[in-house]
């Protein structure tokens, strides 16, 4: 069949690749220059810059797209394992890494929290246990085709359900867990990885955790944009056809007598024929935008669903480097709620931000000159509702320079050779991310993997969404996913 694809991000790149071992004829259409949507990559000064995500969990699932090409992916991408995953320092200065090792973990937590290792091990066994239950489950399946509930082990996990942890918030689980509240506070973190409040989001999210510490967290050799290139140079030795500059405008379709049928996309050079259209781009501007359908029932649900966090993003070019610095760094606001309720409820930026610090030069060194580092930091924001971003950017400025100035004992305004980075309206306008949201709607309720949009439309013939905001949800690993089971349905349809 002759399939597009609108937008080359992670998911589209996935389900692209995965259709043309299938032996589809496949076009990939994408607005921006290069593959990778939010994982791009900026060069400036010197300087090398990954501008969306940093940190890869479960490289298995794009090792499963090379192999199921026929490929290894070690001949295209190296995965980087961290030792240590992540550097802590709270507010009071206290400062912890987070080791992949257990052993050296559970010291850790130990010797600086006084937690004890029976709790971490308790805790570890909870996650593992959520990750059997529910992990391929919402991962590795549409929820929302029947076929799905005949598989054997999807029943087995549904009859566990009630094991789930669903009727505690995330917080309150660990603070039954932890005795200190910053053992509580470095877990509850994991909420933001889809871009929601550990105040709210149900206990389950502690799949998250698991899937980080017993599968471990990788930086990728050249950077993270590495990752889309890879899949790009896959997908193109498969036979795929790449046309980057190139905006979708609409998605051509027929309504015969109240049954709608895709028949293809339209560019502003050309109309595009198509069996099957495949949407990577945000579900509301999918409805909005290029099917001008505003009415349809998914699109409103949406429209009334809490779009997940933002993000603020500074790229510092740092003329020095600091050996206090581990690949990813954060530094803890004091008051964690109220940081919460800033980003949920008040839609303001907070007034103490917990700091991001992804130093990518540790792990691919050439992305810096020589004892200089290259900073991508980010702080959570909440998504675009119309505030004056430029006041709240001046305002974070100084918050993250004060707070790292006195963290590292530096000036560290004084030493930035380079500066740029973006809002979240930039990232609406870069990747078509609605409200800016990093990862599509948020978790804040327990029923939210069920309300992301389904793979398949029911309401088009022959259109199906991946990425982000469809199921299961946005990160990177989730977003290959997303493309894979789209793939599948889209097999199944022949
Ligand atoms: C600042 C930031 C930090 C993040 N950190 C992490 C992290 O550490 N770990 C992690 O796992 N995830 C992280 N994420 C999330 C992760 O990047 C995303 O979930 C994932 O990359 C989304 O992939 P996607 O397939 O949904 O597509 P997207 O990346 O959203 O790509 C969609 C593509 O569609 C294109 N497009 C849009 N409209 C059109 C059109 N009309 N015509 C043609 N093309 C169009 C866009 O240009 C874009 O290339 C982060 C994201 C951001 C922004």
């Amino acid at each position: 069949m002759k399939v597009g694809i609108i937008g080359a991000g992670l998911a589209g790149l996935s389900a692209a690749a995965r259709l043309a071992v299938s032996g589809h004829e496949v076009t990939v259409f994408e607005q921006a220059l290069a593959p990778g949507g939010k994982a791009a990559s900026l060069s400036a000064a010197g300087y090398r810059f990954d501008t969306g995500p940093s940190l890869l969990t479960m490289p298995e699932v794009v090792d499963e797209l090379f192999a199921c090409a026929g490929r290894r992916r070690e001949d295209y991408l190296r995965f980087l394992p961290l030792e240590e995953i992540c550097r802590y320092v709270f507010d009071d200065g206290t400062q912890l890494s987070a080791f992949h090792d257990k052993e050296a973990f559970s010291s850790e937590l130990e010797r600086v929290l006084g937690e004890s290792p029976q709790a971490l091990e308790r805790y570890f066994r909870y996650c593992a246990r959520l990750n059997r239950i529910a992990g391929d489950l919402f991962m590795q399946n549409s929820l929302h085709e029947v076929s799905t509930y005949t598989k054997p082990k999807i029943l087995q996990s549904l009859m566990q359900l009630w094991r789930l942890d669903l009727f505690r918030s995330m917080d309150q689980a660990h603070r039954a867990f932890f005795r200190n509240p910053r053992t509580t506070q470095l877990f509850n973190r994991y909420a933001t990885y889809n871009g929601s409040s550990p105040y709210q989001v149900p206990a389950t999210l502690n799949i998250i955790p698991a899937v980080e510490y017993l599968g471990g967290a990788y930086a990728v050799a050249g950077g993270i944009h590495a990752l889309p290139r890879a899949m790009e140079k896959l997908s193109r030795e498969l036979g795929v056809s790449f046309k980057y500059g190139t905006p979708v405008r609409r998605i051509i379709f027929e309504n015969a007598g109240g049954t709608r049928r895709v028949l293809g996309l339209e560019t502003e050079s050309e109309e595009f024929r198509a069996d099957i259209v495949i949407s990577n781009l945000d579900v509301i501007g999918t409805y909005r935008d290029l099917l001008g359908d505003i009415d349809a029932p998914l699109y409103k649900r949406y429209q009334n669903l809490e779009p997940s966090s933002s993000g603020m993003v500074f790229l510092f070019g740092m003329g020095a480097s600091f050996s206090q610095l581990s690949h990813h760094n954060i530094f803890f606001s004091a008051d964690y709620p109220a940081e919460f309720r800033s980003l949920f409820e008040e839609l303001r930026c907070p007034a103490d931000p917990t700091v991001y610090v992804n130093v990518g030069c540790k792990s691919t060194p050439s992305d810096a000159p020589k004892g200089k580092e290259n900073w991508f930091v980010l702080l959570n924001a909440p998504r675009d509702a119309g505030q004056d971003w430029e006041a709240e950017r001046r305002r974070m400025r100084a918050a993250v320079l004060s707070r790292l100035s006195s963290a590292l004992g530096a000036d560290i305004e004084q030493l930035i050779e380079y500066e740029s980075g973006f809002n979240p309206p930039d990232i609406e306008k870069n990747t078509g991310a609605a409200y800016g949201s990093l990862y599509g709607i948020s978790s804040n309720t327990k029923l939210a993997a069920f309300l992301r949009h389904p793979n398949r439309s029911r309401r088009y013939k022959g259109l199906f969404f991946c990425g982000g905001s469809a199921h299961p949800g946005g990160g990177m690993p989730l977003a290959v996913l997303s493309g894979a089971i789209t793939a599948g349905l889209v097999n199944g349809a022949d």
